[in-house]
């Protein structure tokens, strides 16, 4: 048996009979997207009753766009339900995540407690921002698919750029393909190249392994180049 099925098995035995599985589509650090299969054929094979969620707060706006053959999608008939934040990639203003489900799920997101706002709680209402919400779809319409997809192009080769320098100097990092984010050792990074490069640390203490590289629209290939320069620096066997 493998560990999660043992781990499902182990749930069914203290009497958990429906499972909600939370995919990730591009994890805050690593950027590293789940398969969803390996949990969804699981849970056919066992005649398990489960939702799929999948969290695409990060890799919502990117992966889709980078990774076109991608599945993860409503096109699987297996997702039910994805949450995307337009105050990551996108750059809309704070408290901007999306939620979608499929007709009939969000019925059941309708609390009591929420019942001093008029009608039902399912859009705009209380003191939800419309703002927000003219905000995102103005910076969608202003990109439109073709710009949006031309703006995920460039990060990618940007990204995947830096990949390659660091594999010529010999760095290890991750990479999950399609995604716009290098995550470097720590082991490699002094403290001074992580300050002047503004390096974001797994952990804000000594226990920190790992600092990500964010591809993003001001991050272009001449500042990549000072980055790995700094980081060759720390590789004395390199030539
Ligand atoms: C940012 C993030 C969240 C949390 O989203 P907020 O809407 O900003 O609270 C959840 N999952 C992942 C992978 C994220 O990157």
């Amino acid at each position: 048996m493998g560990t999660l099925e043992t781990i499902i098995a182990d749930a069914q035995a203290r009497g958990k009979k429906y499972f909600i599985k939370v995919a990730n589509l591009g994890t805050t650090m690593f950027g590293s997207v789940d398969d969803p299969k390996t949990y969804t054929d699981l849970y056919e094979r066992l005649g398990i009753r489960y939702k799929l969620h999948i969290d695409g707060a990060y890799g919502g706006f990117v992966y889709p766009f980078s990774n076109t053959a991608s599945t993860i999608s409503f096109e699987d008939l297996n997702v039910s339900s994805i949450t995307i934040d337009a105050h990551k990639m996108l750059q809309a203003p704070y408290g901007t995540g999306i939620f979608i489900c499929r007709k009939g799920l969000i019925e059941n997101t309708l609390t009591k407690e929420a019942e001093y706002v008029e009608g039902m709680d399912l859009t705009l209402c209380g003191s939800r921002s419309g703002t927000n919400a003219v905000a995102v779809w103005m910076i969608l319409c202003t990109y439109g698919p073709n710009g949006w997809f031309e703006k995920i192009s460039i990060l990618q080769m940007r990204t995947s750029w830096l990949c390659k320098m660091l594999d010529k100097i010999g760095i290890p990092y991750f990479r999950e393909p399609f995604m716009n984010i290098v995550t470097i050792n720590a082991e490699f990074v002094t403290e001074a190249t992580a300050a002047r490069f503004d390096l974001v640390p797994q952990k804000h203490d000594s226990s920190n392994q790992w600092y990500k590289v964010v591809v993003m629209d001001h991050v272009e290939n001449e500042h990549l180049a000072l980055l790995a320069n700094a980081l060759n620096d720390n590789v004395p066997s390199f030539q």
